[in-house]
């Protein structure tokens, strides 16, 4: 009988996650650089025996140290583990009107699975043809917004005009910006979390800070949402970060220095790598992120993804309307991203 009442989901898919060294992975736009060297000194002198107590609960230290990073208030400040955990705990928190949140047709892949998961409903707002976003089409009855800000997977960054546009249109909605990858070079709407309390940026260590795998997202807004984010993670899961990662996370984003270095690094390679595949006369959409949207030329995108991972290379292709035919490639080291333009060359 049970088997009745078993929540049907249909899971959002992460990239593949090969576990053979000898791969090139350029699937899931982590950073090819190691975290700052003061994450390593971290973990060589935790104290393990800190491990026998449960972690702060309200993770006091690392949100004050995100605050004095940002130049706002601890209270300003909501962390959770990785900002899929963050954007979930909104969706729980805010999306609870039966209108339905808006979203673009082309965005992150896990906004509809955390709609279905949390039973919102939702509608999506397509893109125009050179997967920009229209302000005017989030002019209508909602129960919230999500926009990433630059956009996954075309890299694509607006301008922060037209997220004033949107958010001032929106004045009894919860508007989240997703800045997973804003470091890599679009305009941040942090500055404006003062004018609109209705506003909530959310940022992740995973990518800019060479963090995927120590799982820390934040949200920062006004004090009241804040609070309500708390209350809803209380009620849910208290102690979500672990005592070792909390004090990874307070380490790095206080070594601007290594951050600056890194992400210089990410952004020329990704301009060599830009240059490179128009010269094979591929289209690559301009990036303000650490991955580029590429249509190959010459070959099918389907079919360039096999022929790469054939040859240990792996990207990543969505097979869905408008985008079957590009390939999202995440900017590697200047060897890596050479053995992709190798390749490339080599079959083309
Ligand atoms: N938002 C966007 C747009 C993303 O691409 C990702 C990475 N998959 C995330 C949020 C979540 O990243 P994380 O949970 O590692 O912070």
């Amino acid at each position: 009988m049970w088997r009745e009442y078993v929540r049907q989901v249909k899971p959002y898919t992460p990239g593949e996650q090969p576990r053979d060294n000898n791969v090139i992975k350029l699937n899931t736009n982590e950073n090819p650089y190691p975290p700052s060297p003061r994450v390593r000194d971290v973990i060589k002198n935790f104290d393990y025996s800190l491990l026998r107590k449960y972690p702060d609960p309200a993770v006091n230290e690392l949100r004050q140290a995100i605050a004095e990073y940002h130049n706002v208030d601890k209270n300003n400040v909501f962390v959770g583990v990785g900002s899929d955990d963050v954007i979930a705990m909104c969706y729980m928190t805010f999306f609870n009107s039966n209108k339905p949140v808006l979203f673009p047709d082309i965005t992150y892949s896990f906004y509809d699975v955390w709609a279905e998961e949390f039973d919102v409903l939702y509608v999506t707002k397509p893109l125009n043809d050179d997967f920009r976003i229209n302000p005017d089409d989030y002019n209508t009855i909602n129960g919230g917004i999500i926009i990433p800000n630059p956009n996954a997977p075309t890299g694509i960054a607006e301008s922060r005009e037209t997220f004033i546009d949107i958010i001032e249109n929106n004045k009894d909605s919860i508007v989240i910006i997703d800045e997973a990858y804003v470091d890599f070079g679009a305009e941040s709407m942090l500055p404006l979390i003062e004018r609109f309390d209705n506003l909530i940026v959310v940022r992740t260590f995973s990518k800019s800070r060479s963090l995927a795998g120590s799982r820390i997202g934040y949200a920062i807004a006004s004090k009241e949402i804040i609070k309500a984010l708390h209350n809803v993670k209380y009620s849910y899961n208290s102690y979500t970060m672990d005592s070792l990662t909390i004090k990874i996370g307070i380490e790095a984003i206080r070594d601007e220095e290594y951050f600056r270095e890194n992400i210089n690094k990410v952004i020329s390679t990704r301009k060599w790598t830009y240059d490179k595949l128009l010269e094979l006369d591929y289209s690559v959409f301009f990036s303000s992120s650490n991955f580029l949207f590429v249509k190959p030329k010459g070959i099918s995108a389907g079919e360039l993804f096999e022929r790469l991972k054939d040859n240990n290379i792996y990207v990543r292709y969505f097979d869905k309307p408008r985008i079957n035919e590009y390939l999202r490639i995440s900017i590697g080291t200047d060897e890596e991203m050479k053995s992709l333009i190798d390749v490339i060359t080599s079959i083309k």
